[in-house]
């Protein structure tokens, strides 16, 4: 299994800040790291530019003492598909260096990175702190699926970092967030929550699937990286997929009471530690126990053909993402001033603390692309403003190439309490929009139009 796959090192040339790069080191633009980040640059067989998609299960071994070498993870290489394969490495490689990370893995979905990213830490037992602001999926798999292997979540308001501090006990293995909730969309306390950490020795694992590239974790202090790549990087809509990204800084190694899982002996590697395996082939624990016994042991793994479309995502993402943006900031000050239109969450009309964050984490005057509204009148309202949507699809997905709406109340947060939904910010009369690359002026037509007849 290729286990290492660490960014290639910073080109000779172009030693010119990438202008989203922090101090880390000088690098590429993310435009030329989405096209070439990564060691592939053709395939050494055919000269492919293009990476190919080795649509394969297993990989012929060499010899027997090699064989020996690549199952005890001495060496690097690719055994069978569950855990690696070289199109599924090209795109890990090139999504690390885009996030300024050291490592990636990329899984069959987001929740499985969500649910991978804490199960690498967290037993029965254990507890995780996580805002409550939350993807509707990700909430269920916190308050009941976790909650019934033992692993209890103790949800806090993001708007209070100090919040993480006062639920965090001995047993708490990680910090959690959204970078860009929706349907809130203030953006989360990164440095400060991260901060709080530290003083525990908690990492923080953001999920960034609504903002990559715009919102820059690693960069303000998280640990980890996840990603329904589902979304943005996919971009188009057609293939489900997910990636942790670590940023390899975290000190894992110095906080052994805190982390069994990286500490304790593993029976199945021979009673080694994942500190002691990794530090062997100088590489990074976290990401290696994660792939060496998650994806071992539970499956979840990415297919060729869908590395591969997220590979052609990642090559058009930062073109994509500018005009996501500029075409969301048409629709929001467009519903801004609708006399039916009773509210509109988007981070550029933010004021006050969620205001500073958004001033602070958004780059490049980027506001993403999901703008959220609230109709005057309430749940009904909502309903027939879908129900009468010609142009904007209806369904449950944000980040595809085509303008999407949504009644969250009634669809993908009906699964949570009145409560619930209040405290994830879903009120009944709110319709969440994930604003495509379509002309703007016929996205505001069709919503005008839907408005009328609402
Ligand atoms: N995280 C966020 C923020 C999401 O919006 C979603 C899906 O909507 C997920 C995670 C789960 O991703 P997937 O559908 O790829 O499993």
């Amino acid at each position: 299994m290729t286990i290492h796959n660490p960014p290639s090192p910073v080109p000779e040339t172009p030693a010119q800040s990438s202008g989203t790069s922090g101090p880390r080191s000088l690098r590429r633009h993310p435009e030329t790291i989405a096209l070439h980040g990564g060691s592939f640059r053709f395939d050494p067989v055919s000269g492919a530019v293009a990476v190919p998609i080795y649509q394969t299960t297993s990989f012929q071994l060499p010899g027997t003492e090699g064989a020996d070498k690549l199952f005890a993870l001495e060496a690097a290489g690719h055994l069978y598909t569950r855990v690696s394969n070289p199109t599924q490495d090209a795109f890990e490689q090139r999504l690390a260096e885009l996030e300024s990370g050291a490592a990636a893995l990329a899984l069959a979905s987001g929740q499985a990175a969500s649910a991978f990213a804490i199960l690498n830490l967290a037993r029965a037992g254990d507890n995780i702190v996580s805002a409550a602001g939350l993807y509707g999926g990700t909430w269920a798999l916190f308050a009941a699926t976790l909650k019934s292997f033992g692993i209890e979540t103790r949800f806090v308001d993001a708007a209070d970092p100090e919040a993480f501090a006062r639920a965090t006990d001995d047993r708490t293995r990680a910090y959690y967030a959204e970078s860009l909730p929706n349907p809130k969309l203030e953006v989360f306390p990164i440095a400060e929550v991260a901060e709080v950490g530290r003083r525990f020795g908690i990492p923080l694992i953001v999920d960034n699937t609504a903002a990559p590239l715009v919102i820059r974790p690693l960069e303000h202090g998280a640990a980890i990286v996840v990603y329904s790549t589902t979304k943005y990087i996919g971009g188009h809509g057609t293939s489900i997929g997910g990636a942790i990204v670590d940023g390899g800084t975290f000190p894992w190694k110095d906080l052994a009471n805190r982390f069994p899982t990286l500490h304790e002996p593993d029976p199945s590697y021979h009673g080694k530690t994942w500190i002691e395996k990794a530090a062997a082939i100088d590489f990074h624990p976290y990401i290696l126990r994660v792939r060496a016994v998650l994806l071992r042991d539970i499956g979840a793994a990415i297919s060729p053909q869908n590395a591969f479309q997220f590979i052609q995502g990642l090559e058009t993402l930062p073109l994509r993402l500018r005009q996501h943006n500029e075409n969301a900031v048409k629709v929001a000050e467009f519903l801004k001033n609708h006399p039916k239109v009773s509210r509109v969450i988007f981070p550029k009309f933010q004021t006050g603390a969620a205001g500073e964050r958004a001033e602070k984490y958004l780059r490049n005057g980027y506001y993403g692309a999901l703008v959220g509204f609230e109709l005057r009148d309430g749940r009904e309202a909502g309903r027939s403003f879908i129900d009468n949507l010609q142009l904007l699809y209806h369904v449950a997905n944000i980040g595809d190439a085509r303008s999407l709406a949504i009644h969250p109340s009634t669809t993908t947060h009906s699964q949570l309490t009145a409560e619930e939904q209040l405290a994830t910010g879903v009120t009944p009369g709110y319709v969440r929009l994930s604003i495509g690359l379509e002309h703007w002026e016929d996205i505001v037509a069709d919503i005008a139009q839907a408005l009328e007849a609402a």
